[in-house]
């Protein structure tokens, strides 16, 4: 199979592999989608030096078709199409019994320390294949995979509903996916993101209005918006110190905020901005395995367009032009498809 190697200073190659084979409870998965994450950016921006002898495969939003079958699964057949969980875990600790896979302590990740979706093949366990939908698309199922499932289940802990102005730091796809299912929750959106073509695609996505943070005050412009109160909830996908600053000083008295993006390493926050506003803050961090269905069913019945922001789509041996537009910033989602 062919895979995609990342060399370091924001290269990325095509190489072949092996076509992995399947043990007791695993599968191998033919890729259809694969979505290029922020969180790929991390590794592709290491130097050379970082990653020397490192040839795992990224890729952590894989949908596909399952194409072979290991000793003993009797939960997927071949040729179901299916949208791959973003981790594996080891299956019986209490956090994978729970659900909640992405706290296992022997979780593995696509893209490190195991191979990952941008390639041909994919190989996973069994339990990590969830059914995807006819109606929804391998990028649906990609998309499901990371990006949607990450704002899906911060818009379930903020429990948006139609009496809420939510603000949405960073309009990348995390920011997107949670601006289309506030949306359909009932709320009142407003993104901020300082790349003009990502606040063109909120606002074409239906955000109820787009900030620059380079030109706005956008404290000052959210409290305007809002009757001087401030917003009654925040979601800060971008990672900037910026963005988290902004996610707790725009708030109401009271008001909740989730923070997803993972950026900037120092700290950014002071308990001073928000013990006496008793606001209410949280992190979030991928989706419980469990929740799949429930976001499904939430695609569905809502008719979310969900790929409306992929703008771009590539080959597997397009990935190097792929990682250099995604690198820019200036794209929605950009996804890897095979015919
Ligand atoms: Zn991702
Ligand atoms: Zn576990």
């Amino acid at each position: 199979m062919r895979g995609v190697v990342f060399p370091g200073d924001r290269r990325a190659e095509v190489r072949d592999y092996p076509d992995p084979a399947p043990g007791p409870g695993e599968v191998v998965v033919r890729m259809k989608a694969s979505g290029l994450c922020g969180s790929d950016l991390h590794l592709y921006r290491q130097t050379a030096a970082q990653r020397a002898g490192n040839d795992t495969i990224p890729g952590h939003e894989p949908s596909g078709v399952v194409e072979m079958l290991g000793a003993g699964v009797d939960t997927v057949r071949v040729g179901d199409r299916v949208s791959v969980y973003h981790y594996r875990g080891c299956g019986h600790c209490k956090h994978c019994r729970a659900g909640n896979v992405m706290w296992c302590a022997e979780r593995r990740g696509y893209g490190g320390p195991i191979h990952g979706a941008d390639a041909d093949l994919l190989l996973t366990d069994a339990r990590n294949c969830l059914p995807l939908p006819g109606e929804l698309s391998f990028a649906h199922g990609a998309l499901m995979a990371c990006a949607a499932g990450t704002a899906f289940s911060s818009m379930r802990k903020l429990r948006v509903s139609g009496e809420d102005t939510l603000v949405i730091f960073g309009q990348g796809p995390v920011g997107l996916c949670g601006l289309l299912v506030a949306k359909a929750m009932g709320g009142r959106v407003i993104g901020v993101d300082p790349i003009p073509e990502r606040r063109a695609l909120a606002l074409g996505l239906g955000a109820d209005a787009a900030l620059d943070p380079a030109e706005t005050d956008v404290v000052a412009a959210l409290h305007d918006l809002t009757h001087g109160e401030g917003a009654d909830l925040a979601f800060e996908t971008s990672g900037s110190a910026a963005g988290q600053n902004g996610a707790v000083d725009c708030l109401r008295l009271g008001g909740k905020a989730v923070f997803v993006g993972f950026g900037v390493r120092q700290k950014t926050l002071n308990p001073a901005q928000f013990i006496g506003r008793q606001l209410t803050l949280m992190g979030s961090f991928v989706i419980p395995i469990y929740m799949y269905d429930d976001l499904a069913r939430f695609i569905l019945d809502h008719n979310l367009p969900l790929e409306e922001m992929v703008t771009h789509r590539f080959s597997l041996e397009e990935a190097p032009q792929a990682f250099t537009l995604f690198d820019q910033g200036a794209t929605g989602k950009v996804i890897l498809e095979w015919a």
